[in-house]
């Protein structure tokens, strides 16, 4: 039995026998794309190199108790396996076929090679993806070649392989892996293309491409120029980047290096004869797989090669993509605002100009108002879409319309004056508009908030080191939430529950004690815990402004704040209204006592550590402990004063904090987050933010301090990407972005593998 095959001796058992990778090269072969010569190293290869090396036994007794939780514990269990590997000699039969097949890829010229491991099926496409990332460039000889194919087949045993590994009950020992020997195309110029635009599907081939190897590009260490070409390959936007770096082969041979890019930096990569060649390759790769691709691809002096082809995962499905009117109707744009809550919806227009005309709204209207308040909530759930005149992202009716599953347009100014009652109007949730007319919308439109679970599940979803949970506020959204198979949930908004009484809660404890107060909060409380028992609940306590307290029956005693924004909300409340607190405290208590021991405590807008401290005595006061370790206890990072001293708050004592990108936003950059006049400065992005946010994540890791972010921005995948890479433990979104955003954080992870695994070298 030999064990390297080439791509003419693979067969149905391809993806067996030589892993993912592999196979679809052999593939590719086999259809005449023009694929650089390969051979594969056989699973069956390294299979006998453990039977034959004795090893297999001990790397069970390594891994067998190995608590994988504790990061220090599992380093030191993946050193040594990967040591145990790459000390033990390969048998002479497997190196004798590996050499070999090396000198007949040499007797085609220059056989510089890359060296890639390709995971095979037997291994979960999840826990192997970090063995499927290791690459080697330019590697030259017989002795190189074998030391790297030993190299990826310890790369199956890196500390994130093995975490995969046994979060899924997958054995250590059935994992087997094949690897790819390919001749190197030494590219002047290189990238990637994808068949159909990469999140919207849209028909255009979008190409990026740099000088040099591809690797620059896909690591993203260039910033490539793009194209973006019509199916026929007419050039329709070209981007000129300027590539300052550039990656090319090592002088020695061995590797690659980052050189800085002579003279062309600002020079087009492709002209159009290349782009041609490049359409027509998309147009056969995607013809060819039946679905859209993912390429990665060379050019070396003047020839066209393909590295890499898999299918594009990030097109999102047509109901997250809402873009459900029909292009060709003719339709009159009759106002714009922010998109915040994504999807279609139509209807007649039904204007509020206070709560006390909520049953104006009937099922099926769109509710247009200056802005929601929380005592229109019964009217929003009928409406099929909301347009406000103010608020920005993360306003009352965004953070509701989102969660509702309602399309909603924020800020469109003058709404109220230009949308009449009765008018028949479409809301565009995604670009923020609001057409006249019942435009066409897609059914699943039409039924937001009746996703059942295991339609809403969608694939198998990927696991990620970085924990993506979900935030709620409506404690009817929990199975929309719960469907999203999250790791737990991490903001659960109480005032939403509170304002949801109907009454100031301050009545509910003056008319029936506190004790019916912290019974009606354990009650919604408890269907969240349920729902997502064992995975985590951070309960966020009290955070209303007072102008929204007011607007309650009971409320006409909430002071008259001129800025509630910087008034009496969050813990400062609740500590200046004990009794607030002790019933949100009790409920969690009772609940926790009931067997919901996933339950945290999470205290909102904190600017120094007496808040924590007096918060936390109030907690023991009614027998909830925050000192004891099952007991999680945290705070929001929402004040630059939090995140500046937040040693301090590590010295006082707390399990996690987790980021209110929302008001730390408009905190440090001075931006009413409300006000649509300065919508436009609100910029979570904004280096300020940033910094504040890299300096608490990096004391928290050095304390053990858990960092999550429920702000709006950890919805936003680029913002989870900056996230992933200042080493955040999780990243909680809104119940539509999950999907989105667990997609994201895998690939970052991925990522960081993989210039990780390039660092080392
Ligand atoms: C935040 O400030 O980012 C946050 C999540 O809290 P809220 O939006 O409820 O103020
Ligand atoms: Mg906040």
């Amino acid at each position: 039995m030999s064990y390297v095959a080439w791509a003419s001796d693979t067969g149905e058992d391809a993806l067996e026998r030589i892993g993912g990778k592999g196979a679809n090269l052999a593939e590719m072969m086999s259809v005449g794309l023009p694929v650089p010569t390969a051979f594969f190293v056989t699973s069956g290869a390294y299979a006998a190199f453990i039977e034959e090396a004795g090893i297999g036994e001990k790397i069970d007794g390594l891994l067998s108790d190995v608590d994988v939780d504790d990061n220090d514990a599992l380093a030191d269990a993946a050193d040594r396996v990967q040591q145990l590997i790459l000390d033990r000699e390969v048998p002479e039969r497997i190196r004798s076929d590996i050499v070999d097949a090396y000198d007949r890829l040499e007797e085609d010229g220059d056989a510089d090679v890359a060296i890639r491991s390709s995971a095979t099926a037997e291994d979960l496409p999840e826990a192997s993806f970090a063995g499927q990332q290791e690459t080697f460039l330019h590697v030259d000889g017989p002795d190189e070649v074998v030391r790297r194919v030993q190299e990826c087949w310890a790369s199956l045993f890196t500390p994130r392989a093995i975490y995969y590994r046994v979060k899924n009950d997958f054995p250590h020992e059935k994992v087997r892996m094949g690897v790819v020997v390919q001749r190197m195309v030494d590219a002047d110029r290189a990238g990637v293309l994808f068949t159909r635009h990469p999140t919207t599907g849209d028909d255009r081939i979008i190409v990026e491409a740099a000088w040099g190897l591809g690797e620059g590009v896909v690591s993203g260490r260039v910033s490539p120029d793009n194209y973006v070409l019509s199916r026929e390959g007419t050039v329709q936007d070209a981007t000129i980047a300027t590539k300052d770096t550039e990656i090319v082969r090592a002088d020695d041979g061995q590797g690659t290096l980052e050189r800085t890019t002579d003279g062309r930096a600002d020079d087009r990569v492709l002209d159009e004869t290349h782009l041609d060649r490049l359409a027509g390759l998309a147009r056969t790769l995607e013809d060819h797989y039946g679905e859209p691709q993912d390429v990665e691809w060379a050019w070396e002096e003047g020839e066209l090669f393909v590295l890499q082809t898999r299918p594009v995962t990030t097109i999102k499905e047509p109901e997250t993509m809402n873009d459900t009117t029909s292009p060709t109707q003719d339709t009159e744009l009759l106002i714009e605002g922010l998109g915040a809550s994504p999807g279609t919806g139509a209807g007649p227009v039904a204007r509020l100009d206070s709560s006390d005309e909520l049953d104006r709204c009937e099922e099926g209207d769109v509710l247009v108002t200056s802005m929601t308040t929380p005592d229109m909530v019964p009217a929003m759930r009928r409406a099929t879409a909301i347009v406000t005149d103010e608020g920005g992202m993360t306003c009352h009716a965004a953070i509701v319309g989102r969660e509702l599953g309602v399309p909603c347009v924020v800020g469109a100014k003058d709404a109220t004056s230009v949308l009449s009652e009765g008018q028949q109007v479409t809301v565009d949730g995604d670009r923020g508009s609001v057409e006249a007319g019942i435009q066409q919308t897609s059914e699943t439109d039409e039924t937001p908030t009746e996703t059942t679970p295991t339609q809403a599940a969608g694939p198998a979803r990927v696991p990620t080191a970085t924990e993506v949970k979900v935030n709620i506020s409506m404690p009817e959204a929990t199975d929309r939430a719960r469907a999203t198979d999250a790791d737990g949930v991490g903001l659960l908004r109480v005032e939403h529950i509170v304002l949801g009484l109907g009454r100031h809660p301050m009545t509910v404890i003056d008319e029936e004690g506190t004790d019916a107060f912290a019974d009606h909060l354990a009650e919604d409380i408890r269907g969240v815990a349920d729902a997502f028992q064992p995975r985590p609940v951070w309960v966020r306590t009290l955070d209303a402004p007072t102008d929204e307290f007011r607007q309650l029956p009971g409320g006409d005693d909430e002071p008259d704040e001129a800025n509630p924004m910087l008034g009496w909300r969050g813990i400062r409340r609740d500590l200046g209204q004990p009794e607030l607190l002790r019933a949100q405290f009790e409920a969690i208590r009772r609940l926790r006592a009931d067997g919901y021991e996933n339950i945290g405590v999470m205290l909102p807008l904190v600017q120094h550590p007496s808040e924590l401290r007096e918060a936390k005595q109030i907690a023991r006061d009614v027998g909830l402990d925050p000192e004891d370790p099952d007991v999680s206890f945290g705070i929001m990072i929402e004040t630059p004063a939090s995140a500046l001293i937040i040693d301090e708050f590590v010295e006082e004592g707390l399990d996690f904090v987790s980021f209110g990108t929302n008001d730390l936003t408009q905190y440090t950059l001075a931006v009413d987050r409300n006000n649509g006049n300065v919508a436009n400065l609100f910029d979570e992005f904004h280096s300020g933010v940033g910094r504040l946010i890299e300096h608490v994540i990096d004391v928290c890791n050095d304390h053990d301090v858990a960092t999550s972010i429920c702000g709006q921005a950890g919805s936003d995948p680029d913002f989870a990407e900056k996230l992933v890479e200042w080493g955040i433990s999780s990243i909680s979104a809104n119940i539509d972005a999950v999907d989105r955003v667990r997609e994201t954080v895998a690939r970052s992870e991925q990522r960081l593998i993989l210039e990780d695994v390039r660092d080392r070298r």
